[in-house]
């Protein structure tokens, strides 16, 4: 229950005991169709370029920024949290003159601020914005930054690495130039794969730029012959991983792109209504909370490691610990995948209604797993949660 990777099903793991196939072996490619294939289902869009990176989130964020970026472009960086600071890293190490908006961490990015930064520092090749910043829990709502980054005509590169899969990510109904995301989240795999994605400006900017991407690994133009028809050999594909990428997003297919997102609402809002009743806040604000990971405030006194480590020894639970600025001040609690279920929510709820007083924090007891209950029976009953 940390931040990723989230819990692996059965049928995940043994699809990864497959026999290799060859990275050039006709059959793989059959395999690599088909992975691309739910993957543009799941981002919703239509892009040819869809593909899984053979690297984890970060690598993704390496490719995006290298293939947009040439020396000297100028880049904005929406900093909300941890990797909004590491997206902002990576494209001044891509050689782009970056900005970095700084905003509260635990609130969304604001669309004023980045409006003035478009006017004062244009012309902008790119923006960067992260989904769902997974240091802080907190959701920034895309449709309108793209809107607005397009009308100053910057191209917006989008880290959905924790919301895909656990929240609605429209690639093409919000044109989003660049996406991407990550296999150990809530798609449901091992991490060591990165979805990516890249719509008709990007592949734009990509064909005409002068200069060469200065990653081989990455080079978008590589990995695009080896992708698509011409099938030639760029990197050996991670064989296994990606027979675990295709089984997860089967399963996704057959539980429903948005019932998937559903459940992650669903068990989300339980966890959150439980904590509550503890008396334990919440660090983003509500209407702009995430799913897949909740933030919780710990309370005064309580120390942030012993009662992690007492719910590792004693009660088998993983949750997170503050990424930069809120360590030991935030738990990342994650339900992402297979992790997100219910059964997760009151073990993690009962554990800490144990733990608790021993650390001077009184909690009734049953309070927080009944409030969980009504919120899931709510859920239930109309989508809404109390
Ligand atoms: C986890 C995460 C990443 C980085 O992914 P790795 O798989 O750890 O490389 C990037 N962005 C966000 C928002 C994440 O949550």
């Amino acid at each position: 229950m940390g931040p990723g990777p989230s819990s692996v099903n059965p049928r995940v793991l043994k699809a990864m005991t497959l026999p290799i196939l060859g990275h050039l072996d006709p059959q793989f490619f059959k395999v690599m169709d088909e992975v691309c294939e739910m993957l543009r289902e799941v981002l919703h869009t239509q892009n040819h370029i869809t593909v899984p990176l053979s690297s984890t989130g970060t690598g993704a964020m390496e490719a995006a920024c290298a293939n947009m970026l040439e020396r000297g472009d100028k880049m904005i960086v929406c900093r909300n949290g941890f990797f909004g600071d590491r997206l902002g890293d990576i494209a001044e190490r891509c050689g782009a003159e970056t900005f970095i908006l700084d905003f509260v961490w635990g609130e969304p990015v604001d669309l004023q601020v980045l409006s003035d930064a478009l006017d004062q520092y244009g012309p902008v090749k790119a923006v960067g914005v992260v989904h769902a910043e997974t240091s802080t829990g907190v959701l920034t709502p895309m449709p309108d930054i793209v809107e607005l980054a397009h009308r100053h005509g910057a191209l917006v590169i989008a880290d959905a690495v924790t919301s895909l899969g656990g929240h609605d990510v429209r690639m093409d109904d919000w044109d989003i130039d660049v996406c991407y995301s990550a296999t150990q989240k809530c798609l449901g795999a091992p991490p060591g794969l990165a979805p990516i994605s890249f719509g008709p400006r990007a592949m734009e900017v990509i064909n005409n730029r002068p200069s060469k991407v200065q990653s081989f690994y990455f080079n978008l133009k590589g990995l695009e012959s080896y992708w698509n028809q011409t099938r030639a050999y760029h990197h050996t594909s991670p064989i296994s991983m990606t027979y675990a990428l295709r089984e997860s997003l089967r399963m996704m297919m057959e539980e429903g792109i948005d019932n998937r997102i559903r459940r992650h609402a669903r068990v989300a809002g339980a966890l959150r209504a439980g904590l509550e009743a503890m008396g334990i806040d919440l660090m983003a604000p509500e209407g702009y909370r995430i799913n897949p990971l909740t933030t919780a405030l710990i309370p005064e006194g309580i120390e942030d490691t012993a009662v992690r480590g007492r719910l590792l020894s004693d009660f088998d639970i993983e949750i997170g610990g503050g990424l930069g600025q809120v360590r030991g001040k935030a738990w990342r609690i994650g339900l992402m995948g297979e992790s997100a279920k219910e059964s997760n929510v009151f073990a993690l709820l009962s554990a800490l209604e144990q733990i608790l007083p021993d650390f001077g924090y009184e909690v009734a007891s049953g309070a927080s797993l009944s409030a969980a209950q009504r919120a899931l029976v709510s859920y239930d009953d109309g989508g809404v949660l109390p």
